[in-house]
């Protein structure tokens, strides 16, 4: 606690101590030894940068500086923890070297729940030293360019981000040498016991960095890649490095990096991440690292990089897919509650799954829209100019706007702010719909009406007639609006928004129960249902795992359903015996006596949401702590121990934006 407090006085008077001053350029000249079996870190750093004064870099505690120059000459820094307080004296040109070695933390045999690491890991499975962790000299407060020669004892290889200058293998060695390519915030190096297999394609080098047991992967990976990455050269603009490197990870992550996307060897292994993960993964070579995040204003880039893949990737399997995930976006947001609701704009990472809900799924909404807006053809040019002026450099939201503004020619200032800056969603309301008849044709009238707050929208509503469907768009931008339409034909049923092309607030009946609506509330009351102590502590384990936020547990004995979102969960016998004292329905027809465990999604008392999760016995309920909380968008699953052999969502109705008429 003192130390932490005197930390802090010491680094604020630093910050303001008149002689402070600020690194304009920074380039790393760096040698790196790695023994990842002893866990060792040996490097040897020269700094050539501009600025003068007195600057701060920031390296690990736990790293022992042997060796320390300024402009050639031996010097003693001031050292505060991670702090390193040094004088350069005159403004300009200075050289600075830093020798210095440590110990690096194990890299954990069962992966961490939390795999945002900050800590810099070594061991004979993987090294994963991210910038984060402190493991070289940094002012981060300014970009930098690079020089990385990295040593390993064979079968170990190593790669950071950069362009491979050469590689060798003697006597036992592995050494690399790789050098930045466009300015980096940060520099990660990964190390593990690699097989490397390479391909060309297009002028880039394109490597498969993976563990044996997943070697006979390579290829396929290396092919989509290629793929991947002329689809998207050919959407934006040329790939900005010269080579992509897939490395692959004892940990369960996927991280991008500039030309390289470091993912979790049992990740690279499912037989979907290819299709989807990957794809992401590249996109953000362009959004992201291309071009980066200015935090302050909101990240953009998670968003623009799901609807550019993911959504892209459903679209391109059929229109009914790409539909399925609009609704299932909407769906999300639906489960969302309202006090956890923030704009798009103050999304800056996915910490959890409430702020994925927007940053990554709101956000790619935003796109669809701003396409249907635009058009195809000038959305994509607007693509194109967003890449061609923000290339390397950092960009908020205003160049998303500047860039598609420029396109269209259009001004964009009030669809951007109402679905970004705002909160919330449209809602729409039908009223009154009638039909006359005019001279052998059918005018269909019909009320409009946004009784939330009120959005510019522009309407998609489709008549289906006795010869077929006709769709039409209308502006809609005030609380309520009424519009006529005419048909040919005799109209049978009218649907507004029917393909969910809005970003809006779905109606009860479009939205079936799913998981998340009680794993996204603040206020979800969890009952264990389970007779002894180990089947308690796998429920509420499960509880943990399950809630986006803290659970708060009730009391068994309690036979009423609380007034609030509802978890139940334990072995089936008690499961069931509570539910029929509550009055509750037992597990749907679909699921009854199957699997080990059973999951189902509902509501009580009319409105709260309802979660059962019915186990066989409590090492069933242990089985579901991993699987479980990936499934919060379905409806039921059924699971045999840790595997969900069947899930689905419970059919939804068309809901009162559709009309069947006379
Ligand atoms: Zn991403």
């Amino acid at each position: 606690m003192k130390s932490a407090v005197w930390f802090f006085l010491a680094w604020a008077a630093a910050g303001l101590a008149p002689a402070a001053a600020e690194v304009t350029s920074l380039h790393h000249d760096m040698r790196v030894r790695l023994d990842p079996a002893g866990r060792d870190l040996a490097v040897s750093d020269r700094l050539r940068l501009r600025g003068g004064g007195q600057v701060i870099f920031r390296l690990a505690p736990r790293f022992v500086v042997t060796a320390f120059a300024v402009d050639g000459r031996k010097a003693e820094p001031a050292r505060l923890g991670a702090d390193w307080r040094i004088d350069l004296g005159a403004d300009g040109e200075h050289d600075l070297f830093f020798e210095y070695l440590g110990r690096l933390a194990a890299m954990p045999k069962e992966p961490p729940r939390d795999s945002r690491s900050f800590e810099a890991l070594a061991g004979p499975q993987g090294s994963y030293l991210p910038a984060a962790s402190g493991w070289y000299p940094d002012t981060q407060t300014v970009t930098f360019t690079y020089r990385v020669a990295v040593e390993v004892p064979e079968p170990q290889k190593a790669v950071v981000a950069g362009r491979l200058v050469n590689e060798t293998s003697t006597a036992g060695r592995y050494r690399a040498v790789f050098e930045s390519e466009s300015p980096a915030t940060g520099l990660t190096l990964m190390a593990g016991p690699y097989v490397v297999r390479e391909r060309r394609s297009d002028g880039l080098l394109l490597r498969a960095y993976f563990h044996p047991g997943i070697q006979s992967l390579a290829a396929d990976y290396l092919q989509s890649t290629a793929e991947y990455i002329g689809f998207y050269r050919r959407w934006i603009g040329a790939y900005p490095y010269s080579a992509f490197h897939i490395v692959s990870s004892p940990l369960p992550v996927g991280l991008g990096f500039p030309g390289l996307t470091y993912m979790g060897e049992k990740v690279l292994g499912l037989p979907f991440i290819r299709f989807t993960s990957l794809g992401h993964e590249i996109l953000h070579n362009w959004w992201g690292n291309g071009v980066r995040v200015d935090y302050a204003a909101g990240n953009w880039s998670e968003g623009l990089t799901t609807f550019m893949a993911d959504y892209t990737f459903s679209q391109k399997t059929s229109a009914q897919k790409a539909r399925r995930t609009r609704l299932n976006w909407l769906r999300d947001f639906a489960a969302l509650p309202a006090e956890r609701d923030r704009p798009v704009t103050a999304f800056v990472s996915k910490s959890h799954d409430a702020a994925q809900v927007i940053g990554y799924n709101k956000t790619a909404f935003f796109f669809h829209m701003l396409r249907r807006q635009l058009g195809a053809e000038t959305f994509d040019a607007g693509i194109r100019r967003l890449w061609k002026e923000n290339r390397f450099s950092t960009a908020g939201w205003n160049r998303l706007q500047d860039a598609f503004e420029a396109a269209s020619g259009k001004d964009l200032a009030a669809f951007f702010d109402q679905w970004l800056k705002r909160t919330g969603a449209a809602k729409l309301q039908l009223g009154a719909v009638a039909v006359e008849r005019l001279k052998g044709r059918f005018r269909t009238s019909l009320t409009l009406a946004q009784p939330l707050s009120v959005y510019a929208l522009n309407v998609p509503i489709v008549i289906t007639t006795a010869s077929g469907e006709k769709r039409f768009h209308v502006r809609f931008d005030r609380p309520e609006s009424r519009y006529r339409l005419e048909t040919e034909s005799r109209p049978l049923a009218l649907a507004v928004d029917p393909d969910f092309d809005i970003f809006r607030r779905l109606d009860r009946a479009e939205a079936p129960p799913i998981l998340r609506d009680v794993t996204l509330k603040a206020d979800t009351v969890t009952i264990v249902l389970a007779a002894d102590e180990r089947g308690q502590r796998a429920g509420r384990g499960l509880a943990k795992r399950l809630l986006d936020l803290p659970p708060r547990f009730e009391d068994a004995f309690l036979f009423r359903p609380p007034p609030a979102p509802l978890l139940l969960i334990g072995t089936t016998a008690e499961v069931m015996a509570w539910l029929a004292k509550a009055r509750l329905s037992g597990a749907p027809e679909r699921l009854d006596g199957r699997g080990t465990a059973r999951v189902w999604a509902g509501r009580h008392g009319g409105r709260w949401p309802l979660l059962v999760v019915a186990a066989d016995d409590v090492p069933a309920i242990e089985a579901l702590l991993r699987p479980l909380p990936h499934y919060g968008r379905k409806g039921y699953l059924v699971f045999e121990g840790d595997k969900a052999v069947e899930h689905g969502t419970w059919p939804a109705t068309a809901g009162p934006l559709r009309v069947e008429l006379e």
